[in-house]
């Protein structure tokens, strides 16, 4: 078979990216290439030149639903509400949220522990109650942001900035390439689960029933509180709160924060995002190892989903809890930090990082990047997990 011109061309980008460890996976590529098949790695970059086509009905749905969030977050914090209300959102949020962080996201998406099956369906429920998207749509946009980071194939890639990364990817359409690249991932694990497909199936009724109704009338039944503050203050002040904590991961621990464990990621070591959202602020540990149960260090503050993940370890609940080994880590460390690790880093050689006020400066230049991450392209290899190229490796 004769390759045509654009073919030759595409094996002629894929042979340049010249790095030892991935010539192997190249040159089955240029086979793939030459015989009209799929590759297997992939050369992707940012596109800076590529305008996103704004949805103007998500922006309006948004924009208001934001501000009956605001209304709802006024209302609890004014004490237009019951207190007890107020003290149960807050239980509900912190509960919720250990479904999107130890369910959606360490269970479910990059399985670092297994479950039984009454623990799968308990989170999946609290994941439910946080209005987010289907289980499954949530897991499939994750596994994409891993194996995709920070490029055009990533659903809310961090190198457009603060703005597109947090929200803006919900305003737009999707990258040619995200909707390219979203095909393939597997999702096979979740697809054999009934109970994830009944719930993609039947999306809207279980959201109303479930991350709606349910929540709101309890305040309304056990201490009476009217229905229109519980469905202020528990759905849209809530799920606001909720969305933003949630988007902060993509957006600000993307962007903000050190990288003691490779510096060629944009994912950032972020306190101020791990705080709010259980212990998922230590993005750059996260992404160098995202099969650890932990997102983090043994040790690290800060990080409550951990905790409870121990403990219903303890109880046998969940069990085969996948983590780094310390020796391995320190290896990552010396070998890929900014030199910033408390331990095993070198302050005489660490450079610094993004500060929060240069960031604040352009959050939405689209050419906007991070003073010592240049996002270069990235080789995606088969086991789904990204090896960046940086001309060294
Ligand atoms: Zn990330
Ligand atoms: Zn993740």
């Amino acid at each position: 078979m004769t390759p045509d011109p654009s073919t030759q061309e595409k094996v002629r980008e894929t042979t340049d990216i010249g790095t030892t460890e991935n010539l192997k996976l190249q040159k089955q590529d240029q086979n793939a290439l030459l015989n009209g098949a799929t590759p297997i790695t992939a050369t992707l970059s940012t596109d800076f030149t590529f305008r996103h086509k704004i949805v103007w009905k998500n922006v309006i749905a948004y924009v208001i639903f934001h501000i009956l969030g605001f209304v709802g977050i006024y209302m609890a914090l004014t004490f237009h509400a019951n207190p007890l209300t107020v003290i149960f959102t807050f239980a509900v949020y912190i509960i919720g949220g250990l479904g999107v962080t130890m369910g959606a996201h360490r269970h479910f998406t990059h399985k670092t522990f297994k479950a039984t099956t009454a623990t799968r369906r308990v989170l999946m429920l609290l994941f439910i109650l946080n209005g987010q998207n289907s289980l499954w749509e949530w897991s499939r946009d994750h596994r994409q942001h891993h194996k995709y980071s920070d490029t055009d194939a990533d659903p809310h890639n961090a190198s457009r900035g603060f703005i597109f990364s947090h929200v803006g990817w919900l305003l737009s359409r999707k990258h040619p390439l995200v909707i390219k690249y979203g095909r393939d991932i597997d999702m096979s694990d979740l697809e054999a689960d009934s109970w994830i497909m009944f719930q993609k199936k039947h999306f809207l009724l279980i959201y109303v029933l479930i991350s709606i109704l349910l929540p709101c009338i309890m305040p309304v039944l056990l201490w009476n509180e009217h229905p229109i503050v519980s469905l202020f203050v528990m759905y849209f002040g809530r799920t606001t709160v909720g969305f933003n904590v949630t988007w902060l991961i993509n957006s600000l621990a993307h962007i903000s924060g050190m990288r003691p464990y490779d510096k060629n990621l944009l994912p950032a070591q972020n306190q101020f995002v791990s705080f709010f959202a259980l212990g998922e602020g230590w993005h750059n540990y996260h992404h160098a190892f995202p099969w650890d149960y932990r997102t983090a260090e043994l040790n690290t503050p800060f990080n409550f989903s951990t905790t409870v993940i121990d403990f219903c370890a303890k109880r046998g609940w969940i069990y085969d809890l996948k983590f780094g080994k310390d020796e391995s880590i320190k290896r990552r460390i010396q070998r890929t930090g900014d030199n910033s690790h408390p331990k095993y880093g070198n302050p005489d050689e660490f450079k610094g990082t993004e500060t929060l006020w240069n960031f604040w400066k352009s959050p939405s230049n689209p050419t906007y990047k991070t003073r010592d991450h240049k996002p270069g392209p990235i080789t995606i290899t088969r086991d789904g997990y990204p090896f960046i190229y940086n001309g060294k490796k």
